[in-house]
């Protein structure tokens, strides 16, 4: 079932939820509404569901509005953060319940829902735990029941807002791969809510980002992270380093530094600022052409990776860099050193064009 979101409007008395929403997500898609709180990412999913309803605009699926259907009608499983399972009721209870519910015409004999459950906790891992009650589970299976029991109305649209959130950071990570193949195994379209951008970024087909109720982008994982649109989008998604500057005629100053800039070869003499990640800067032990001094304030070794705290020069600014372990290894770096940076890939964004 493909979603789409056309000229969607929301308020909530004088404050504007979402402004001129437009989506369309194809059939079979995991889509990741990514956003910091309060951008609306929420709104829009009640909005697909039916719980919520838009000031103007239209929600289609598969091309049909669906404004004029019920909640039930629209046959979507949802999920949500804190979904409360019902507690005095067993795992296999929780999961029958939208069957056992549905209209005598179309409900299915007992041992269709029988067989229809057991296939749905072998699905979801818990094969033999359909007696435990809710209590009796730990956070991430409770969240597995709740999917479960989404799952259970055998719906084209899954919807799920931080299904994971509660949870830490190993069985998040866990849950959300597992979640990525059900949702390839089944099929389905599945717009999940998130304020994780790694999350987002790690499952997700395409992730649409939020900022006060509209959108800023809309790409897949690489796409955002790599080209980011808009300063928000390069600074929402992880970590980065600013410089200010100035652009003319093809370069970039920052400082003493002139960096090439081709694509502002006409620009005017303008005000700009530039974002570097952390693992693209390099770190030398002698100046260079295109380096700047720094001072080591802080090494952090964890994984893969080395994590440094620099400050630029004489000046109060910090830098943050990333090296592999090989490399630290290799410059034999310590705190309260003097060394080179250079930032490389450099993203400009020229503050005139945009709000910030
Ligand atoms: P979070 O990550 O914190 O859940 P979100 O991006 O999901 O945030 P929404 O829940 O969609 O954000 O809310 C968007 C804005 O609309 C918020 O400022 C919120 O306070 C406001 N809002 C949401 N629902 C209502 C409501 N029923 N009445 C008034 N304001 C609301």
């Amino acid at each position: 079932m493909s979603i789409e979101i056309a000229n969607i409007n929301k308020k909530f008395g004088a404050f504007t939820a979402l402004q001129d929403i437009n989506l369309t997500i194809p059939q079979g898609e995991l889509v990741a509404l990514l956003g910091p709180s309060g951008s609306g990412k929420t709104t829009l999913l009640r909005i697909i569901a039916g719980l919520e309803t838009p000031d103007s605009g239209q929600v289609s699926f598969n091309g049909k509005d669906i404004a004029d259907k019920s909640i039930q009608q629209r046959e979507v499983g949802f999920v949500f953060q804190h979904y409360a399972l019902f507690r005095h009721m067993n795992v296999f209870e929780n999961i029958a319940f939208g069957l056992k519910v549905r209209p005598r015409k179309v409900r299915p004999s007992k041992g269709e829902i029988e067989d229809k459950v057991q296939e749905l906790l072998r699905l979801v891992k818990l094969d033999g735990f359909a007696k435990r009650y809710p209590g009796q589970l730990s956070g991430g299976q409770r969240q597995r029941v709740a999917l479960a029991r989404a799952l259970a109305v055998e719906p084209e649209v899954l919807l799920l807002d931080e299904p994971f959130g509660a949870l830490d950071a190993q069985v998040r990570k866990e849950l959300r791969r597992w979640l990525r193949r059900l949702h390839d195994e089944l099929d389905v379209t599945s717009v999940f809510v998130t304020h994780d951008q790694e999350e987002a970024l790690d499952v997700a087909d395409h992730v649409v980002i939020l900022n006060k109720g509209q959108i800023e982008q809309l790409g897949t994982p690489e796409e955002v992270y790599e080209h980011p649109k808009n300063p928000f989008v390069y600074n929402f998604l992880g970590n980065v380093n600013l410089f200010h500057g100035r652009v003319q005629d093809g370069k970039l100053h920052i400082g003493s530094l002139e960096i090439d800039a081709p694509e502002y070869k006409d620009s005017p003499n303008a005000e700009a600022i530039s974002y570097v990640r952390p693992h693209d800067i390099e770190i030398a032990r002698n100046p260079g052409e295109g380096f700047i001094p720094a001072t080591i304030l802080f090494i952090r070794s964890v994984g893969y990776s080395v994590h440094l705290e620099l400050r630029r020069g004489d000046t109060e600014d910090f830098v943050e860099a990333e090296l592999s372990k090989e490399q630290y290894k290799e410059l034999g770096l310590k705190t309260g050193e003097k060394v080179f940076v250079k930032p490389t890939g450099l993203k400009i964004f020229v503050p005139e064009d945009y709000s910030i």
